[in-house]
C-alpha cells in the first residue's frame, strides 16, 4: 500500500501537464506550508527570520522540465537575482540549483556555461552553490559536471543519496567535496537502488559517519530523529568539531526539531523552495510522507 501511494505521487510529480497547469493555479492543496513564497523579495523575510534564530538557509527557485534554452537562461537570471539579494541583504544563505533547470537536458556545455556564470557571481560575494541530485538518469552527468566545475571554482558541491548502491564506492572520489547527504527522493530501479528502508537508513548512517570522520564539510539532510540522535552521539563520542558539519531539513517540516537543534548549538540549515513551479516538488514530498496528505485534505475541505 505504501509503495502504491509513493508511486502514485511520484507519477503525479512527473506529469508535465499538471506541472504546467499548477503554475497558473497559485498555491493549492496546502502547498504554501512547504513552499515559502513565489518571489525572492517575500522569501527574503523568511530567511531574515530564520537567520535571527541562528539558522542558515539554502534557497531553491523551483522549476521542472526545462526544454528550451530561453527557459534555462531565465532560470539563470533568477539565480543571479537571488545571489544579489543574498549579498545586498547580508543574508546567511546559499543557493541550491538543479542542473536540468539550467539546461542539462538541452545541451551539457550550455548548462556548464550557465553554471560557470553563476559560480563567478557567487564567488565574488562569497556564496556557496549546491547542485541538487536528481534522478539516476542524471547522476553520472551531475558528478561529471561538478568535477569539471571544481577545476575552476571551490564554492560548489553536490548531493549523495544513500538509496543508491554505488554511493559508497563514489565517496572516495568526492572526499574533498562539500556534500549534502540525503536518502533519495526519486523512484529508482532495484538494479541501482535499495528499496528497503532499513538498508537505506543503515547506508545513510554508514556514509554520514565516514564523512564526519573525513575532512570535507557535510550537510546531514534528514527529518529522521532516530538518525539524528545516533549521529549526535557519534559526534560526541569522536569529539568531532561541530563546524565540520550541519543538519539540514526542508522548509515547513518538523519546525520544533529544526529550532531545537539550532538552540543546542548545532549548525542548522533550512532548505527553502520557492516560486510558482511548485507542483512536482510538492508531489515528491507527499510521496515521501503520505501523512502530509492530512494537511492537503484539511486545506481542501475545511478552508
Ligand atoms: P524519512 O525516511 O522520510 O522519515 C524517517 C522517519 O522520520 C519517519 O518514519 C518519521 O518517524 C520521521 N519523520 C520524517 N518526517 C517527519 C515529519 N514531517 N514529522 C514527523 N516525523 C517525521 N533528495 C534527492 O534525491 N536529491 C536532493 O538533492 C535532495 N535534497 C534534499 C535537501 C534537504 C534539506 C532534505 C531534508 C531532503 C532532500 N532530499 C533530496 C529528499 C530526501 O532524499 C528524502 O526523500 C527526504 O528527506 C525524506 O527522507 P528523510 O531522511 O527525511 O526521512
Amino acid at each position: 500500500m505504501a509503495n502504491l501511494t509513493k508511486d502514485f505521487f511520484i507519477g503525479l510529480s512527473n506529469n508535465r501537464v499538471l506541472n504546467e497547469s499548477a503554475k497558473k493555479w497559485g498555491f493549492r492543496m496546502g502547498a504554501e506550508k512547504f513552499v515559502a513564497g513565489t518571489n525572492m523579495d517575500s522569501v527574503a523575510d523568511t530567511v531574515h527570520e530564520l537567520n535571527r534564530r541562528g539558522i542558515c538557509c539554502t534557497l531553491d527557485h523551483l522549476g521542472e522540465f526545462v526544454t528550451e534554452k530561453e527557459e534555462a537562461l531565465e532560470a539563470k537570471e533568477e539565480c543571479i537575482h537571488i545571489l544579489e539579494k543574498i549579498h545586498a541583504d547580508e543574508l546567511d544563505c546559499h543557493l541550491s540549483v538543479k542542473l536540468t533547470k539550467l539546461g542539462l537536458d538541452i545541451d551539457e556545455s550550455f548548462c556548464i556555461e550557465n553554471m560557470k556564470e553563476l559560480l563567478a557571481v557567487a564567488e565574488q560575494y562569497g556564496i556557496f552553490i549546491n547542485i541538487d541530485m536528481e534522478d539516476y538518469s542524471h547522476y553520472q552527468q551531475t558528478i561529471d559536471v561538478l568535477q569539471l566545475l571544481r577545476k575552476d571554482y571551490e564554492n560548489v558541491g553536490t548531493v549523495v543519496q544513500s538509496y543508491l548502491f554505488r554511493t559508497q564506492n563514489d565517496l572516495e572520489g568526492l572526499k574533498d567535496v562539500r556534500l549534502r547527504l540525503v536518502k533519495g527522493a526519486y523512484k529508482e530501479s532495484p538494479d541501482v537502488a535499495y528499496h528497503d528502508k532499513k538498508a537505506i537508513d543503515e547506508n545513510f548512517l554508514s556514509i554520514a559517519k565516514q564523512r564526519l570522520l573525513g575532512d570535507a564539510f557535510t550537510s546531514i539532510a534528514t527529518h529522521d530523529h532516530f538518525i539524528i540522535s545516533e549521529l549526535k552521539d557519534f559526534v560526541k563520542e569522536h569529539q568531532i568539531d561541530k563546524d565540520t558539519f550541519e543538519f539540514q531539513m526542508l522548509y515547513g517540516f518538523r519546525n520544533d526539531l529544526q529550532f531545537a537543534l539550532a538552540e543546542e548549538g548545532y549548525n542548522f540549515c533550512t532548505y527553502i523552495p520557492f516560486g510558482t513551479d511548485w507542483f512536482g516538488y510538492f508531489m515528491r514530498r507527499l510521496a515521501e510522507r503520505p501523512q502530509n496528505m492530512n494537511l492537503v485534505l484539511k486545506d481542501t475541505f475545511y478552508t
